[in-house]
C-alpha cells in the first residue's frame, strides 16, 4: 500500500472526525462552519482528493498524491471529472449545464441537483464542494433541499459557510456540521511560510490574523500598499526637491522601498526617453510623465546609486541613512 497523506495545517478537531469514519459512515452532506480563513475549503479539497484518490485505504482521510485521480488535484484550480467547486451565491437557472463537473464558474443551484444526479466518471464518488455557500433565493435553497432529502448514491456534498445561522434551517438539520477553529498564530506563521511570504512579513501577518488566514492576507496587503503609497508621496516630493516629511525607510521596509523606488526612476528615465510607452507605474504615469526630463549620464548615475543602496541595505548601515541617500541622489537628478 502506497503512503498516504492529508496535508492540511490545524483542524485538529476535524481531522479526527474524518479518521474515525469509515467508508459506510460517510454522509452525503457535511457543513463545514467556522470564521473566514480557518481553512474550511482547503479542507474540503483535501478530504475530496482523499475520497477520489485510487489508492486502497481504511478509511476516508489520506491520498497517495500520485495516482491519475490525485494528478488532477494538482495545483490551484482542480479539474477532476468528478469534483466540482463553487464559491459563493447560489442563484436558480435553467442553463443547459456541460455533462462533466468542473463547469463550475456560474453555476446555480438546479445546475448542481442537476449534476449530482449524474453517474460518476471514473466509477467512484462524485464530490462537491460549495464555499461559502449562500442561497439568492428561497427557490434555490429548496432545489438543493431536494438533493438532501433524498441523496442519490455516491455523492458527498461539503459545503463551507462562516454564518451558519443563515443556512435555512431545513438543509441545516439535513447536514452534519463540523466545526473548524481558529489557527494558532504558529499555524498561520506557518501557511504564510508555504505561501512563499518571507520570515518578516509571515511573523507580521501571523501577529495581525486574529487566527485567519484571510485576515492575514489582508493586512498584509494593506501594509504593502501603505508602504508603497508613502513611498510614491516621498518620491515625487523628493524630485521636487522637498524635503519629504516623513521617511518610509526602515529596516524591514527597506528592502520593498528601494525596489519602488527603482520602479519609479525606471519610468521616470523610460517616460523621459520615449513618448508611446508604457509605464509599470500605472497608477502614477501622467504625474511622471510631467516630471523633468531625466536622460543620459544623470539617468546612469541616478540607477548606480540605488543599486549601491540596495547593496548597503544588505549591511549595517541604517536604513534612514540609506533613505537619505537615496533622497539626496534624486534632488540632484
Ligand atoms: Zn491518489
Amino acid at each position: 500500500m502506497s503512503e498516504l497523506h492529508f496535508d492540511v495545517v490545524g483542524a485538529e478537531g476535524p481531522r479526527r472526525y474524518f479518521e474515525a469514519l469509515s467508508r459506510r459512515q460517510l454522509a452525503h452532506a457535511y457543513a463545514f462552519t467556522g470564521p473566514h480563513g480557518v481553512g474550511k475549503k482547503t479542507f474540503g479539497r483535501r478530504l475530496a482528493q482523499s475520497l477520489l484518490c485510487l489508492a486502497p485505504k481504511e478509511g476516508v482521510v489520506g491520498y497517495d498524491g500520485v495516482c491519475s485521480s490525485c494528478a488532477l488535484f494538482r495545483g490551484e484550480s482542480v479539474h477532476h471529472p468528478d469534483f466540482l467547486e463553487h464559491d459563493g451565491v447560489l442563484k436558480i437557472g435553467d442553463r443547459d449545464v456541460a455533462a462533466g463537473f468542473g463547469e463550475g464558474d456560474q453555476l446555480s443551484a438546479r445546475d448542481v441537483v442537476r449534476q449530482l444526479s449524474m453517474q460518476s466518471y471514473s466509477g467512484g464518488m462524485r464530490v462537491l464542494l460549495l464555499g461559502d455557500i449562500d442561497f439568492a433565493t428561497q427557490h434555490a435553497a429548496n432545489a438543493l433541499l431536494k438533493f438532501l432529502e433524498e441523496p442519490p448514491q455516491g455523492v458527498a456534498m461539503i459545503m463551507t459557510t462562516a454564518t451558519p445561522g443563515r443556512l435555512l434551517a431545513t438543509i441545516r438539520s439535513r447536514v452534519i456540521e463540523v466545526r473548524f477553529p481558529r489557527f494558532s498564530t504558529a499555524q498561520v506563521h506557518e501557511i504564510l511560510t508555504r505561501l512563499h511570504y518571507g520570515d518578516k512579513d509571515a511573523e507580521l501577518g501571523a501577529s495581525l490574523s486574529g487566527g485567519s488566514v484571510t485576515r492575514a492576507l489582508a493586512a498584509l496587503e494593506t501594509e504593502e500598499e501603505s508602504l508603497r503609497a508613502s513611498v510614491v508621496r516621498w518620491f515625487f516630493e523628493s524630485v521636487a526637491g522637498k524635503s519629504p516629511q516623513d521617511s518610509w525607510a526602515t529596516r524591514e521596509t527597506l528592502d520593498e522601498g528601494l525596489e519602488t523606488v527603482k520602479t519609479l526612476v525606471r519610468d521616470w528615465i523610460v517616460a523621459s526617453g520615449h513618448d508611446g510607452v508604457a509605464l509599470v507605474s500605472i497608477d502614477h504615469a501622467d504625474r511622471i510623465r510631467r516630471l523633468k526630463p531625466l536622460r543620459g549620464p544623470q539617468a546612469v548615475a541616478l540607477l548606480a546609486k540605488l543599486d549601491e543602496a540596495q547593496r548597503l541595505a544588505r549591511t549595517n548601515v541604517s536604513a534612514a541613512l540609506i533613505g537619505e541617500l537615496v533622497r539626496m541622489a534624486i534632488t540632484s537628478s
